[in-house]
């Protein structure tokens, strides 16, 4: 298993803003945070994120499998789709 962190495939998707279609689903937009470079697609505040005001959270296994607003390339959503039912609390 990879290092949790390591996981990320820095995309910066999570950093666009989202909206909701008429169907309920969420759906990224092109707009980005004010904070994210969008050549290199880094936070510029990385390591103050979490006090920024923008609502950012630090994933963690569970809230990957709740996170319904994680864009659909995440590789997060993607490992948390391959791990076993049990892990996923399904039975
Ligand atoms: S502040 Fe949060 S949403 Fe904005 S670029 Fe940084 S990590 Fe992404
Ligand atoms: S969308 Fe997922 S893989 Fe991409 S930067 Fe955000 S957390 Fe990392």
């Amino acid at each position: 298993m990879k290092n949790w962190d390591d996981i990320c495939s820095r995309c910066g998707l999570c950093c666009f803003e989202k909206s909701m279609d008429r169907h309920g689903r969420f759906v990224t937009t092109r707009t980005p945070c004010r904070h994210l470079d969008i050549i290199s697609r880094e936070c510029r505040v990385y390591h103050k994120r979490l006090d920024v005001g923008e609502g950012c959270i630090k994933l963690t296994p569970d809230l990957v499998r709740q996170a319904d607003w994680l864009p659909d390339g995440c590789a997060y959503r993607a490992a948390s789709d391959h791990e076993p039912n049990e892990k996923r609390g399904i039975i």
